[in-house]
């Protein structure tokens, strides 16, 4: 036997050969080359590198300082490029040239690993739809005439997407509480998080021609951690009639890794019973693939659990979302981006907001270092997220990270 290798990983390791999620890395004695690389256990594979010195067909895709040129290469070259990985990190022959192409994760610095494209964002919780609308409209309906017709979303800020570990600035803006006779205009005192599972878009699509229910796996390439970071009182004020803007738009993270769907069979799921017939367009009860994804999200606030919210309860699909969002002919491009809407489960416990966990800051939360509505400067959220795999393992979804730094 040689000595330990960084390809024996522990039994059970989330990011086994059945996961491989891609991310783009620089290392410190060259920080201005951005490289492909494909996660295993605790490294990075070095993937253009990898393909080059075993002669891949694929070689030029994977020399590239960022995902967009596999995105855009389509469903048959994923396949096969994942293919290729599987063998490169689990075939024993290979593993002389593989070896010296793996860095470890902690000596590597990680970077947004695709140029996003449009960014839209959706409300697809109805557990998380309703507690919202009890807490801004609680004289009313909770949930709008809409909410079970179609997948609510908006068009979102592309630009202030930012990868994993990147500081949130405490944004400033005007608010207006229904007491104060006037706006007043200052850094937010209501910020919050909003876990969600954002969709990576591979394959474009032609304007004028929507994207029926069946082609999601010929378009989207992947799932990723999303956290819509959300200054309530900036959105409490603005967001009538035309929805979230600048509450949400300072900034979006997403996650270092992108977990290709082919990682997720297993984690196929049903969507919850409808309540009554969808349109065609959005009526996926005859779909061949279940809709949804078992994926269980942990929130944490300086290092304590605050929130666990399962997925596998979000009403409206991945699917039912890309479908409607091109119904008018939209098209899409490669490197969009959709996020799922705030995951919130039935359970108090199960809520992906602190709007809905503190009830709009009515009921602190405790935490170690001491109470909390929203977030404070300092304070560090953390979503981690896991999937069922193949054969009883764990798909590991990569962390999104982030820390409030104070308004400038
Ligand atoms: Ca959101």
């Amino acid at each position: 036997m040689s000595e330990h290798s960084p390809l024996d990983l522990a039994e059970g390791d989330p990011f086994g050969p059945h996961n491989l999620p891609y991310g783009v890395f620089s290392t410190s004695d060259e920080p201005g080359r951005r490289r492909l690389g494909v996660r295993i256990g605790g490294y990075v594979l070095d993937a253009g590198a990898a393909a080059h010195a075993l002669g891949s067909p694929y070689a030029s895709l994977l020399a590239q300082p960022s995902l967009n040129p596999l995105l855009a290469a389509g469903r048959t070259a994923w396949r096969d490029v994942r293919r290729a990985l599987t063998a490169w990190l689990t075939v024993p022959a290979h593993r002389a040239d593989v070896e010296p192409l793996l860095h470890p994760l902690d000596a590597v610095t990680l970077h947004l690993p695709y140029e996003v494209a449009d960014y839209v964002d959706f409300y697809a919780s109805e557990h998380h739809a309703t507690n919202v609308g009890h807490i801004f409209r609680p004289d009313g309906e909770p949930l709008t005439p809409n909410w079970k017709h179609l997948p609510i979303g908006y068009h979102g800020r592309a630009g202030t997407v930012v990868v994993s570990g990147t500081d949130v600035v405490r944004p400033s803006g005007q608010r207006k509480a229904p007491s104060d006779a006037a706006p007043v205009f200052g850094p937010s005192v209501k910020l919050d998080i909003e876990a969600e599972v954002g969709f990576l878009v591979g394959t474009p699509s032609e304007l004028g021609t929507p994207v029926p229910l069946g082609s999601f796996r010929d378009h989207v390439f992947g799932l990723t951690l999303l956290n819509d970071w959300s200054a309530r009182d900036v959105q409490a004020w603005e967001y009538v009639p035309l929805g979230p803007f600048l509450g949400k738009s300072f900034q979006t993270s997403v996650s270092a890794w992108v977990t290709p769907l082919e990682a997720l069979d297993a984690a196929r799921t049903a969507p919850p019973a409808r309540d009554f017939p969808l349109l065609p367009y959005l009526d996926d009860a005859a779909e061949e693939e279940p809709g949804g994804f078992d994926v269980r999200i942990t929130v944490e606030i300086n290092g304590e659990t605050v929130a666990e919210p399962p997925f596998s309860t979000m009403y409206w699909t991945a699917a039912q979302q890309l479908a409607h969002m091109t119904v008018n002919g939209a098209s899409l491009r490669t490197g969009d981006l959709y996020g799922s809407g705030t995951v919130s489960g039935p359970e108090v416990n199960q809520r992906g907001s602190l709007l809905e966990l503190t009830w709009n800051g009515r009921d602190a939360i405790d935490l170690a270092g001491g109470k909390r509505t929203f977030l404070e400067d300092g304070d560090e959220v953390v979503l981690t997220a896991w999937a069922p795999g193949p054969d009883g393992t764990r798909v590991g979804l990569g962390e999104v990270r982030g820390r409030i730094a104070p308004a400038v």
